[in-house]
């Protein structure tokens, strides 16, 4: 771990903004490691899945992870999602975890569980650019740096049908679509921890801009709120 001062950066807004790659790309640049909340949604989702326990029953799904322990492994980068003795790195991509996801993310117990699981990991990882929906509204509101992306529901559904048929698995345009529609719909009006863009956060539509580019403006607004020495040195004073 750094002797460096923290730096919390968050990044919050709907699915399919490419906002994994880009917090990847933009710690990268910065010196910060990556929390991944979704991540920690979709393992749960795993557990009602796998084990059985009502997706509608949060104390149920936090008692349980609570009891065979929700890690990540900070060793491997990205860092692998750990229930107990059990490796969900891949398992939480799967299909019927994008459908279960969204009932588990409802419940306000687990959500609350959630929460303070990633406060907890904010103090051991206190440089991180942490993403999901509620990271600077809820769980850090006094990041340094609050950020939100966002880009029209057609535009994700084409960038997300583009990942799937570069995986190679069979994607079908409007079925995509909706299910983004649904998911915006399901994340938004939840009562707790809803997808909004947190007061104070600096929106950045990435609808007409490519990966690098919204890195690359996400990088100046950063770098323009955080003091120099706190961050790693922009690329072209890096050492090649
Ligand atoms: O970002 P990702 O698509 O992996 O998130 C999966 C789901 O987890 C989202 O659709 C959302 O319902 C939920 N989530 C959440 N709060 C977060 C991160 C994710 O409710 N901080």
């Amino acid at each position: 771990m750094s002797a460096r001062p923290g730096v919390i950066v968050t990044m919050d807004g709907p699915a399919g903004t490419g906002k994994s790659s880009v917090a990847w790309n933009l710690a990268q640049r910065l010196g910060l490691e990556v929390l991944d909340t979704g991540a920690m949604y979709r393992a749960a989702a795993v557990v009602a899945i796998d084990e059985g326990v009502a997706a509608d029953d949060g104390a149920a799904l936090a008692a349980r992870i609570a009891e065979e322990g929700l890690a990540f492994d900070w060793s491997s980068r990205p860092p692998r999602m750990l229930l107990g003795g059990r490796d969900l790195t891949e398992r939480i991509r799967d299909a019927d975890v994008n459908v279960v996801v969204s009932v588990v993310a409802r419940q306000a117990a687990l959500r609350a569980a959630l929460v303070e699981a990633q406060r907890v990991i904010g103090r051991a990882h206190p440089r991180l650019v942490t993403e999901g929906r509620d990271q600077g509204s809820v769980v850090f509101p006094d990041a340094q740096v609050r950020l939100y992306l966002d880009a029209h529901p057609e535009v994700r559904a084409r960038r997300r049908v583009e990942q799937m048929r570069s995986q190679g698995r069979p994607a079908d345009y409007e079925a995509v679509l909706r299910a983004i529609q649904q998911r915006d719909h399901l994340d938004e009006t939840r009562t707790d921890g809803p997808l909004v863009c947190p007061q104070g956060a600096v929106r950045v539509d990435t609808s007409g801009l490519s990966l690098d580019q919204v890195v690359g403006e996400l990088e100046r607004i950063v770098r323009a709120s955080v003091p120099a020495e706190r961050l790693a040195p922009p690329r072209a004073a890096q050492p090649a």
